[in-house]
């Protein structure tokens, strides 16, 4: 179906039977889960669930589902039915996670990709460039089937070196772009430094967060807008995606029955989801670890589903203090035209008066982008050179517990320690500001140890 056409038939849906057919849906799920996966049959008999009796998410209150639940179990035992392929993704705590999956799934998944183009306006005439990695992950092969099932011309090199899209960009002619936030950087910094520009209906970006400045530096060069996706290796899709507002990711409802977890007085919580369409491997109150609201309110643009927040951070990058739950991405809002403060800077926790309770997000070495080498040769190009651009990228982070040795540093304060959990973060580096609080919730901002 054409992806305005698509759009349409969304659009003039009825509420109420879409929420008819989601709740059937779930309890379609909940039954499979329950007669044929091993992992769900003695999750529910643990919880003295029925899966018969299941008429909707508030009798699974207390079931859910963690990534170390799923990389814990035999692979064989959260299946349901025959896989044909599977996926897989180190994601941002490292460890691997695999979903399985049949073919049939992931073409009904990249229908529903569709939705996608049509949201951002997609028309006849565009020709998509998708350029996200293949290797053994979902982003590659997802995006070619979209483009298979868009009827648009389309060429899927995956993760090539951005180079070489430009130097076809003349002949090929594409107006959709689709890769990870880095490699679009790098394609637009590559473009700026050859002066080459394009007609371009727009940038389709996933993984990776992608902070304002650097989406306005691609928006503003191509004068075409960059889209955000919600995708993971256990969704075998998005989650959700912007449309033209970019208001937040409206949510694929009709695929996943999408939760807020232990929401804060902001709504804020973390995001679990209920797969809907799935047979081979259905996953029941999935918990991400991402934190995130949805926001109130129908979207400008009309589409009927809910809107999920931007991403805020992982779950186990909260940090608990006098404010509450704080995620470091906070500072990002915090110190964006705070004069004197560039784009590099460090985030430090303290709290006087306890046992070595240091908490702090920092970046004490510099972090590589996360460019992998290509399947040819780059040229002149390095595969680590993004700057400017690229240098405004969410940047891993190490992020402290309330243990471990302590050192001074040059003011007499106590450095939190080595070592830590990875995690995803905003930018932040060394050498910059720091932040510290006091027991009694007071902020003081230093620049290279002079408090302003
Ligand atoms: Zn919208």
């Amino acid at each position: 179906m054409a992806p305005a056409s698509l759009l349409w038939l969304i659009r003039h849906f009825p509420a109420g039977a879409m929420d008819g057919l989601r709740r059937t849906a779930l309890r379609r799920t909940v039954r499979l889960a329950g007669r044929r996966s091993r992992f769900y049959r003695d999750k529910f008999a643990a919880l003295h669930i029925d899966p018969e009796r299941v008429r909707d998410l508030a009798d699974l209150r207390d079931c859910e589902t963690t990534p170390e639940e799923c990389r814990a179990a035999p692979p064989d035992a959260l299946l349901c039915g025959r896989p044909d392929l599977v996926v897989e993704s180190s994601g941002t705590s490292g460890r691997v996670t695999r979903l399985y999956l049949s073919h049939a799934e992931l073409e009904y998944y990249a229908r529903q990709g569709v939705i996608l183009l049509a949201m951002m306006g997609a028309g006849p005439a565009d020709r998509i460039l998708g350029a996200f990695e293949y290797a053994w992950g979902l982003g590659g092969i997802y995006t070619q089937r979209i483009g298979a099932h868009s009827g648009l011309f389309g060429v899927f090199p995956g993760l090539v070196d951005p180079a070489e899209a430009i130097e076809r960009l003349p002949e090929y002619r594409f107006t959709i772009v689709m890769g990870d936030p880095f490699w679009i950087a790098r394609f637009t910094e590559i473009a700026m430094a050859r002066g080459v520009r394009a007609p371009m209906t727009g940038f389709v970006s996933a993984a990776e967060r992608m902070t304002e400045r650097l989406r306005g530096l691609i928006e503003d060069y191509w004068k075409a807008p960059v889209y955000m996706t919600y995708a993971s290796t256990e969704l075998g899709a998005s989650l959700g995606a912007e449309c033209t507002e970019k208001t937040g990711y409206h949510l694929h409802e009709y695929d996943y029955a999408v939760e807020i977890l232990n929401p804060d007085a902001d709504g804020f919580g973390e995001v679990a989801f209920t797969t809907l369409t799935r047979s081979v491997m259905p996953l029941i109150r999935y918990r991400t670890g991402d934190v995130a609201r949805l926001i109130p309110g129908r979207c400008p643009c009309g589409l009927p589903f809910r809107r999920l927040s931007a991403i805020r951070g992982r779950n186990d990058e909260l940090l608990a203090c006098v404010w509450g739950n704080v995620h470091p991405g906070l500072f990002e809002d915090l110190l964006r035209g705070v004069e004197g403060i560039g784009d590099e800077w460090q985030v430090a926790l303290r709290q006087p008066g306890l046992r070595r309770c240091s908490s702090s997000v920092s970046n004490p070495r510099p972090v590589p982008p996360p460019w992998r080498p290509p399947r040819r040769g780059f040229g002149p190009i390095s595969p680590n050179s993004i700057p400017p651009l690229g240098q405004d990228r969410a940047a891993p982070v190490r992020h402290q517990g309330v243990s471990g040795a302590s050192r001074k540093s040059p003011d007499g304060a106590e450095d939190p320690p080595a070592g830590g959990r990875a995690g995803r973060m905003t930018p932040m580096t060394s050498g910059g500001a720091e932040i510290r609080w006091t027991s009694g919730g007071e902020c003081h901002i230093f620049d290279r140890l002079n408090a302003f």
